[in-house]
Formats: structure tokens, C-alpha cells, sequence
């Protein structure tokens, strides 16, 4: 299955120190693909989406995160 990253575009983030391993790029853009990671002991909980950072001329993602890691807290 063939999943593109929804480009929920919060706003071009200008990274100083990273640019892009393959391109050099220092444009970057956030997204999620809205499928949330959920906790292992905690089948029924809602999850926390991942929040993709990714390079704006040549696609690369260079980091991924998630939005509430605090929810996986015990
Ligand atoms: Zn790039």
C-alpha cells in the first residue's frame, strides 16, 4: 500500500544547522500521514500522530517525530 504523507503544510521551517543529506536543502516543510502510533500496553488509546519533516526540493525526510510523545508516558 502506496501511502503519500498529506501535506497539512504548517509552514516552511528554515533549519539552520540541518540541510538535506541528499540535495543540500535547507527548505523544509512538516507533515503527518494521520496514521497515529499507538502504545504497545494500550491497545484502545487513541495514538499521537508522527510529524514528518521533509526537504521541499527533493522530497527527503530528514525527521520524523511524534506529536505527543508525553501520552506514552507510564
Ligand atoms: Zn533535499
Amino acid at each position: 500500500m502506496k501511502h503519500s504523507i498529506t501535506c497539512k503544510y504548517k509552514e516552511v521551517v528554515q533549519l539552520k544547522e540541518n540541510k538535506c543529506p541528499k540535495c543540500n536543502g535547507v527548505e523544509f516543510a512538516e507533515g503527518t500521514d494521520f496514521m497515529p502510533i499507538k502504545s504497545l500496553d494500550k491497545k484502545f488509546s487513541i495514538g499521537s500522530n508522527k510529524i514528518y519533516t521533509f526537504c521541499l526540493n527533493c522530497g527527503e525526510v530528514i525527521s520524523t517525530r511524534i506529536e505527543n510523545p508525553n501520552k506514552f508516558r507510564k
